[in-house]
């Protein structure tokens, strides 16, 4: 698999990583073991004993990681021409303002509105006054606030591939591990309520069922295979001719 990005695609930033040694990695290693017992509901849960919001910080830098890294392989089929608007299907456009040097949203290309997203989210991330690194350095007032702006936006990337993408993401093989890594975040999200459900809604369908299988895992059914195969993983995703923008 290609995880670096494109030729093309200078723009990229390195990866936030945590440090080994801190207690930040530590609490990673315990999500990484947790991961790996398959219950992602159980595996989502602040660790006991541990603080709300560094469980929420090293998370965050976790998921933006995995999406830098799967959005990293679609950059060869995710072009200027290719993705002219930054859409999750027909009805949601997304225009990209981040608040502070651009606060009229403007209308640009997909891979240009993720490449402002991820360089924002970057910067967050690397600001030790809202996500400090250090031991016993506080987390300011405002990171839930952040914290909950990062993922939603991150969301969209989601939302994107999915969307646009996902034949793609099939032919490379990366759809189990895609799906993992979205409902990793779902679960993540749903568990400390950090992103509005209307914010969900390009990929509520397919949440629905992600999730929906899980909890009927103790039952009989086990629901069919969300998003497996190749084609459209969002069949029933349009209706409607309204396209709703969001910043
Ligand atoms: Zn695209």
């Amino acid at each position: 698999m290609n995880f670096i990005f494109g030729k093309n695609n200078k723009t990229f930033r390195p990866k936030k990583s945590i440090q080994e040694g801190t207690h930040q990695y530590d609490l990673l290693q315990k999500a990484a073991k947790t991961l790996g017992s398959g219950d992602l509901r159980l595996a989502v849960r602040l660790p006991e004993g541990e603080d709300a919001n560094e469980w929420i910080a090293v998370n965050t830098v976790d998921f933006f990681n995995q999406i830098h890294m799967l959005y990293g392989t679609l950059t060869e089929f995710c072009t200027d021409a290719a993705c002219p608007v930054m859409s999750a299907g027909p009805k949601y456009e997304y225009h990209w303002a981040d608040g502070e040097k651009i606060k009229k949203p403007i209308k640009c290309t997909a891979p240009r509105y993720i490449d402002y997203l991820l360089t924002w989210v970057q910067s967050q991330l690397d600001d030790e006054t809202l996500f400090p690194s250090k031991i016993n350095v506080p987390f300011p007032k405002n990171f839930l606030s952040v914290a909950k702006t990062i993922l939603k936006r991150l969301f969209r990337i989601y939302a994107h591939i999915y969307h646009q993408h996902f034949k793609e993401v099939c032919e490379l093989k990366e759809e189990a591990h895609l799906n993992t890594s979205f409902k990793h975040f779902i679960y993540f999200v749903q568990e400390f309520n950090l992103v509005e459900r209307k914010e969900l809604a390009p990929l509520q369908e397919f949440i629905d069922r992600l999730t929906s299988r899980d909890s009927s895992r103790s039952g009989a059914s086990a629901g069919g295979g969300a998003a497996s195969g190749s084609g459209g993983a969002l069949a029933s995703a349009s209706g409607g001719s309204s396209v709703e923008q969001t910043q």
